[in-house]
């Protein structure tokens, strides 16, 4: 770590890089994981949670599985 929040990267360690970890980019990762390849996520927030938690105070999920599939 090379502090303030910064990493250093090796940068042969991943094939790919996805930026954000809400549902696109989990969804994204998992894709590129089946094809055998190496992603690495980066997330602003601190956690891979995306956009969800900022809309209700004290709303966890309101869609039926079925027209929300997450793939991962
Ligand atoms: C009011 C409202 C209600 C909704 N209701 C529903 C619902 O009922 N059912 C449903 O299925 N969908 C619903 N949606 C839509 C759903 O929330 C979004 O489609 C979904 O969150 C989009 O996922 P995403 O991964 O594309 O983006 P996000 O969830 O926004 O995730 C993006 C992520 O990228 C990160 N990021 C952004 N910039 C950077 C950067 N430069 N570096 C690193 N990380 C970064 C962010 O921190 C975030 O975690 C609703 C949306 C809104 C606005």
């Amino acid at each position: 770590m090379l502090g303030d929040g910064y990493f250093e990267v090796p940068m042969n360690s991943h094939d790919a890089i996805v930026i954000g970890a809400g549902q696109s980019g989990l969804a994204a990762a998992h894709a590129l994981a089946a094809q055998g390849l190496r992603p690495l996520v980066l997330e602003a927030g601190d956690e891979p949670v995306g956009s969800w938690p900022l809309y209700y105070d004290s709303l966890t999920l309101f869609s039926p599985l079925g027209t929300a599939h997450f793939p991962a």
